[in-house]
């Protein structure tokens, strides 16, 4: 492991990485891993998680192609230096704005969008000029195994590695030193991401995850809305890290939800979604039974049938008694489903008086990683977007801003710090280095230059 972390820096220093055109080969080495291997990854992810092959290209490898041909675009203009303004004072005088590589960065991925996390994030890292280590989650190995398989065919000069392993190998690679870590995970281990990196004085780009909120009031479009809102969360089995995580609209709507979620649900995964390839499985019997276990004390209106052997679990809606939301979410909520962030398929439906108590419950607990709110009103939208804070905001849609790659993604507090895609990759992956030129002649910084008298004046 050392040696591969050895080998990326020397590769590094040498150079080989940086000029444009070593860039647009390695991005194109990437392009060409991913489209000539689709159906090996696509069987991974069936393999790993029971995607179906629609949902592998929408999700995994659609984004990393797209997150592939937006920078392919742009590359030669981000690197491009750009004037930077001069005070007068400083004149005669000339800037210059340089973009550099920082040098070895590890990208550390999640299991839930193995292929996605790990490669969207390194289209940035080899666009910016650096050198890379992957850690694949060891709770995708299928995914993991074919990156390690892959990797070293298509970058055959080590410009990318693949360092395979569950906690042990990761403490060991989190020892070394590298110029930037990527990590995607829970919040409890990028704080151990984040200590280790201190050591090394290291910046980090934390993808975390949270409960993230929704407000639904959308009478006009019940049927519409609540199709878009079971779509995001029931993608995926509901392992996504910005799933509509529980829903608050006001009691009298309940039943019109529950209602329009059970048909929007039957109607997209079928009857019986256990049946169909479209509906995945939860990713090992850990997350299972941690799943069973937040049912606890909630009225199950949707779904809720499980089969710990197939790992399946319906996309299941509860309701919560009215008035239980006084603890509103948190740990130390009254229902272990509002405790901590959901990750799988149940969806919970929370009673509030009103928009503005939603908000409150919001600002009650962490900063989500994302907000979504169904509402015809545009005074309604406002008082979300402008009175709580959270990774992004999406109106009457889920889930789609990660696949939009000119919009930074990332979270606040809470749900992680930095964000990439498309441009905003190439600002995390780069170093902007001011270069400035201060000609010597004239020599007009003498005025600033000692001996000065009393007034401050220089003296001739
Ligand atoms: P995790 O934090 O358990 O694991 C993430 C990575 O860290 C894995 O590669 C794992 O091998 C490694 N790891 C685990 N324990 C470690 C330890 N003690 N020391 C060092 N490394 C360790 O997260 P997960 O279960 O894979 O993913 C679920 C979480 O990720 C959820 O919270 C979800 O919201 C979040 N997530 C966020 C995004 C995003 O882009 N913001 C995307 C996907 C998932």
């Amino acid at each position: 492991m050392p040696e591969a972390v050895a080998g990326a820096r020397r590769l590094f220093a040498s150079g080989a990485t940086r000029p444009l055109p070593a860039r647009i080969r390695s991005l194109h080495a990437l392009r060409a891993m991913v489209t000539e291997n689709e159906a090996a990854f696509e069987a991974a992810l069936w393999s790993d998680l029971h995607k179906g092959r629609a949902e592998a290209q929408s999700t995994e490898i659609g984004v990393v192609l797209a997150e592939l041909q937006h920078t392919l675009r742009r590359l030669r203009g981000w690197a491009r230096p750009k004037r930077g303004p001069v005070p007068v004072a400083l004149w005669p005088a000339r800037a210059r704005l340089v973009s550099e590589p920082l040098g070895v960065v590890l990208v550390i991925s999640a299991w839930n969008y193995p292929v996605q996390v790990l490669l969207a994030p390194l289209v940035g890292v080899l666009a910016a000029g650096n050198t890379a280590v992957l850690k694949p989650s060891e709770l995708a190995p299928a995914t993991s195994e074919l990156m390690a398989r892959l990797v070293p065919r298509y970058f055959p000069d080590g410009v990318v590695r693949v360092v395979e392993g569950g906690v042990p190998e990761t403490t060991e690679l989190l020892a070394q030193k590298f110029d930037h870590i990527v990590f995607t995970g829970s919040g409890t281990v990028g704080r151990i991401v984040m200590r280790a990196a201190a050591e090394h004085l290291t910046p980090v780009t934390l993808e975390l995850g949270g409960k993230s909120p929704v407000w639904f009031d959308d009478d006009a479009h019940l049927h519409q809305a609540a199709r878009r809102l079971a779509w995001a969360k029931f993608t995926n089995a509901g392992q996504t890290c910005v799933a509509p995580d529980y829903v608050m609209t006001t009691p009298d709507r309940v039943p019109a939800l529950v209602a329009a979620l059970g048909a929007a649900i039957e109607d997209m995964w079928g009857a019986d979604p256990r049946a169909g390839r479209d509906y995945g499985r939860i990713v090992n019997e850990r997350q299972f039974d941690r799943l069973v276990g937040l049912l606890d004390g909630a009225d199950v209106v949707v779904g809720g049938e499980h089969d710990r052997a197939e790992r399946y679990f319906a996309p299941t809606v509860v309701t919560l008694p009215v008035g239980t939301g006084g603890t509103g979410i948190g740990p130390d909520a009254a229902y272990p489903v509002l405790r901590e962030e959901i990750f799988g398929p149940i969806l919970p439906i929370v009673p509030v008086a009103s928009a503005e108590e939603a908000v409150e419950v919001i600002n009650g607990w962490d900063e989500p990683l994302a907000l979504y709110v169904f509402s015809s009103s545009a005074r309604t939208r406002r008082l979300f977007e402008q009175n709580t804070s959270s990774g992004a905001v999406v109106h009457d849609a889920g889930i789609v801003h990660v696949a939009t790659t000119g919009l930074p993604f990332g979270g606040v507090g809470a749900s992680g710090m930095g964000a990439y895609h498309g441009a905003y990759s190439w600002r995390t992956f780069s170093h902007l280095k001011p270069v400035l030129r201060k000609p010597l002649r004239p020599d007009t910084l003498r005025f600033v230059q000692p001996p000065f008298d009393e007034l401050g004046l220089r003296l001739v």
